[in-house]
């Protein structure tokens, strides 16, 4: 007998639905379901979506070290929930709640990031919590923020394929987010839509896009402002859009004059036609969409090319009516989720401020508790820093494997070396976990209940399919208990619904959410109440701000350019078979049988003059470390420029990149673009 338990993708945020298919409490398969964005159809990742939950590798029982450097042995949950608590408590009184850091997930449910960031807020009065989200889209949610008035995607996913024209500017979406460049392709092949590609690489969209803007790493802010400084002067922009829902339009007008087409070639490498091109036929578009990932967010502009981007939705009233608006893609399944909740350093559930005197009541009203934070804590980013400079104590990492996804991967081992006490909750022994003093197993999206939120902020449900592996417990029960042996009770629940209810009772834009409602359909964000039916797209009558702001922004040059030691740019990204750190697909053997190990695509006029052959080990160094993989020649990478997935730990791309060269504002590494050489490995001889 079959069981088919309705659950959501754990991969990228397309959040698709699927079946998993339960025999004898295993899970042995998965089958699409008509539902959620992937309308009965899956990727290959979501495909094999089960593969990894019965792995043998899955951690079973708690781990603990009895010293630093010794060897772990395996625990009881009790010795192990009493020495986190015990060197929480203890570090807190010492070294005061500063000294605490911890990372959420956005692998997990919207109710176990909530409770992450209660759990720092209310028990140890810190604000020090953050997740990847900084190492993907900070900038999107500072920059959407600051213009629009809401940091997510303004449109749904369903409203793609009736979009005239659509611009995916830095989104390999046919490799990262499959089930959505499906949409885009269908728009394209089967109701005429036109496509924009602006992208450096000669990526598969290229092959059905109208115009390819094949520009240098960085230099997006230039491109965009070309294209807004050609709308102006052609007189396509929208003047009554423009003069009744924004404001600040007058110095936008005057910084763009400053990059037509032909300076911006120069500077971007896009011909000036093609600029021109690409402009008229976005501006012309009655309904014109701008989709957009990692190739614009993570730069040390990260933040100045989305309120690009912005400005040019703005400029031709792209914002606020169905199939159009600034879409960033999120590539985590629950990215969107642990910004919602509040795990970030500055803002509780559903973006409510913690410098917000009346928040700050209301939340402390709800948890029973006084004295909440009012600093903004430290970013991801800031914590490793802190940790570097030993002041950072203690770190709980749940769910995250920054010693792989995180930018300067050497410095960042340093930094964790130091750290006094480090945990971490996963449901594998990641890189990271290897250096932690405590270890606690924890449960995969199969033997859980709960809700992931999908890029276009629809929030959906998971559920429990089979019993937890060995001893392995819910995040959300692990951090429970915890917070009851440090004594406070107002983290424990009986179950996810309950938190769910907490969650909507204290955040406005999930006010109306309930597990009755999500049994039966995904409801996108804002739904304030519970007879709301949700809102696909955002900015209809006003902005969330009000008026959208037009803000001029200045292309500036990557912190790194090539130069006679370091001649190549390094751009990374993902491949369509592999997840972030690879923790989960590296283990699935359908997904390994496609790409197993890492490599690095070169162009083939750069492969001729270094004198490697297809498959030859190469050495790539930048100043911060060196690796050594395979190559593969492809005419995909321009010349100049290579190109190396970031999911290989033991290749890390992450070794070379630029961990210190941060966005001002999101405080996002640059990890698109970082100078490197190249020299064939001695091993070849
Ligand atoms: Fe899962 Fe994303 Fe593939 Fe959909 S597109 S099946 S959510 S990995």
């Amino acid at each position: 007998m079959t069981d088919k338990i309705l659950t959501t993708c754990i991969y990228c945020g397309t959040g698709c639905n699927l079946y998993l298919k339960v025999r004898e409490g295993k899970v042995v398969g998965v089958l699409p379901s008509n539902g959620g964005a992937g309308q009965g159809k899956l990727c290959i990742k979501g495909w094999s979506a089960h593969e990894f939950v019965h792995h043998p590798e899955r951690l079973r029982k708690p781990l603990i070290r009895e010293e630093k450097d010794s060897e772990f042995k395996e625990t009881n949950w009790e010795n192990a929930l009493e020495s986190v608590a015990h060197n929480l408590s203890r570090i807190r009184q010492k070294e005061g709640s500063q000294a605490l850091g911890f990372f959420s997930s956005a692998k997990c449910t919207n109710e176990e990031n909530y409770l992450m960031q209660k759990f720092a807020r209310a028990v140890i009065k810190t604000n020090n919590i953050d997740h990847c989200a900084r190492l993907c889209h900070a900038s999107t949610v500072a920059g959407l923020a600051s213009t629009f008035g809401s940091g997510a995607m303004t449109n749904s996913i369903d409203e793609i394929e009736d979009t005239e024209v659509i611009v995916v500017i830095g989104s390999n979406t046919t490799e990262q987010h499959p089930l959505i460049a499906r949409r885009i392709l269908r728009a394209v092949r089967e109701k005429g839509a036109r496509l924009i590609v602006a992208d450096p690489r000669r990526i598969d969209l290229t092959g059905f896009a109208s115009v390819h803007l094949q520009l240098r790493p960085g230099t997006n802010i230039a491109l965009l402002n070309g294209m807004i400084q050609v709308i102006l002067k052609e007189n396509l922009y929208n003047h009554e859009f423009i003069q009744q829902r924004t404001e600040g339009f007058e110095s936008l007008r005057e910084m763009v004059d400053h990059y037509p087409p032909d300076k911006v070639e120069k500077v971007t490498g896009v011909p000036a036609e093609k600029i021109r091109e690409a402009a008229l036929l976005y501006a012309e578009a009655k309904r014109a969409s701008i989709i957009y990932c990692m190739g614009i967010t993570q730069h040390t502009s990260g933040t100045h090319n989305v309120i690009a981007a912005a400005n040019l939705a703005m400029v031709t009233g792209n914002v606020g009516k169905p199939s159009s608006g600034v879409n960033p893609l999120r590539g985590q399944n629950n990215v969107q989720g642990a910004c919602d909740m509040g795990a970030l350093p500055n803002v509780f559930s559903g973006y409510q401020k913690v410098s917000d005197t009346q928040a700050r009541k209301k939340m402390e009203s709800a948890w029973g508790v006084s004295g909440l934070n009012y600093q903004p804590g430290l970013t991801l980013t800031e914590m490793i820093e802190s940790a570097y400079e030993n002041n950072l104590k203690a770190l709980y990492i749940m769910g995250e494997n920054p010693l792989v996804s995180e930018p300067d991967i050497n410095h960042v081992r340093d930094a964790l070396q130091k750290v006094e006490f480090l945990v971490v909750q996963d449901i594998f022994l990641s890189e990271t976990a290897k250096l932690a003093d405590v270890v606690l197993p924890a449960v995969s999206f199969a033997e859980k209940d709960g809700t992931f939120t999908s890029t276009d902020r629809t929030i959906q449900r998971i559920r429990k399919a089979v019993e937890p592996i060995g001893e392995s417990r819910e995040d959300w029960r692990i951090i429970g208990e915890i917070s009851k042996i440090m004594g406070y009770h107002g983290l424990t629940y009986n179950s996810p619904e309950e938190i769910m209810n907490e969650i909507a009772k204290v955040t406005p834009s999930y006010g109306g959410i309930t597990y009755e409602r999500l049994e039966k359909i995904g409801i996108p964000w804002p739904c304030p109440t519970k007879d709301h039916p949700g809102t696909p797209y955002l900015h209809r009558d006003q902005f969330a701000r009000g008026k959208g702001l037009f803000f001029p922004v200045e292309y500036t040059s990557p912190a790194e350019q090539p130069d006679e030691n370091y001649p190549f740019i390094l751009t990374t990204g993902r491949v369509l078979f592999h997840f972030h750190t690879g923790t989960m697909t590296r283990r699935s053997p359908t997904l390994t049988t496609q790409i197993s190990e890492g490599y690095v695509e070169i162009n083939p006029d750069d492969a001729m003059k270094l004198g490697v052959n297809q498959g030859e080990l190469v050495t790539i160094s930048s100043r911060r470390g060196q690796i050594t993989t395979k190559v593969f020649i492809t005419e995909i990478i321009p010349p100049g420029t290579v190109f190396i997935p970031f999911h290989f730990a033991e290749s890390a791309a992450n070794t070379l990149t630029n961990g210190r060269a941060l966005d001002p504002i999101a405080k996002i590494p640059e990890l698109k673009v970082s100078a490197v050489q190249i020299k064939k490995s001695c091993v070849n001889n």
